[in-house]
């Protein structure tokens, strides 16, 4: 049963079809891991908690830089030099006391990512860079859970929503290489807040489509925006024959 205290509280989107009473118990007793408390993580573990998911965890070592706060601007000059997860913690809280949210201070690495990545209904691709998203996909494809990837750079961003199963293919199936070196992060090409948001916000309708059922998730296709150039289209991933993560076994 929810309180009367909930019923106010989440009234506007209980009000959305097919959201309802049983979309909002749904939120309250999902756990989502949020990896990277950026540019990504920031708008992405603020609108998870606010909207009511249950247990929220974040994973990220990095501390707050000046640099960051045109793109993460709930943190505050004072805050810089301090655990990001712990500073986006204090204001998920603030926003709804009561939540369970966990901080990791720990960098994603091959030999934490399974016990990490483990026990969650979704998992939130916050991060910046290849390695680490080819990583989640193993790890949870392993796990058999699914997990949203978000990217920008500049004014665009893309999205793409995997599945459990893999049915639709997995990143890997994507990178055409995935021992090279990869180009393009963030910092050496550039990137603006505004669209980081997008991308972010967007992985958080995924996530709130995934656990409440209120309409479908696009699994399986890559989302692209470039808002300099006013282009969106979306790309049907193709589950690669043999890949190394996704291939039969
Ligand atoms: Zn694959």
């Amino acid at each position: 049963m929810i309180s009367d205290h909930d019923l106010e509280r989440y009234s506007r989107q209980i009000l959305v079809p097919d959201f309802e009473l049983d979309g909002q118990a749904a939120l309250g007793e999902a756990h989502v891991i949020v990896v990277g408390c950026g540019g990504l993580g920031v708008p992405a573990a603020m609108y998870l908690g606010a909207a009511g998911v249950g247990t929220v965890t974040l994973i990220d070592d990095d501390r707050v830089e000046l640099s960051n706060l045109p793109r993460q601007p709930l943190f505050r000059v004072a805050d810089i030099g301090r655990l990001k997860g712990d500073v986006l913690r204090e204001h998920m809280l603030a926003n709804r006391p009561g939540a369970q949210i966990n901080v990791v201070a720990q960098r994603l690495d091959s030999l934490n990512a399974p016990a990490l990545l483990a026990n969650a209904d979704v998992v939130v691709d916050a991060t910046d860079n290849r390695e680490a998203r080819l990583l989640i996909d193993r790890v949870t494809f392993a796990a058999g859970m699914p997990w949203i990837m978000g990217a920008a750079t500049r004014l665009s961003g893309q999205i793409i929503a995997f599945d459990s199963a893999r049915d639709w293919g997995c990143y890997h199936c994507l990178v055409s290489d995935p021992g090279a070196q990869a180009t393009g992060k963030c910092a050496d090409l550039g990137v603006v807040g505004s669209a980081v948001a997008s991308v972010a916000l967007q992985q958080v309708t995924d996530v709130i489509k995934l656990l409440t059922g209120c309409g479908s998730v696009l699994w399986g296709e890559c989302r692209v925006f470039d808002d300099a150039t006013n282009e969106r289209f979306t790309l049907r991933l193709q589950k690669r024959v043999g890949c190394v993560n996704c291939g039969s076994k």
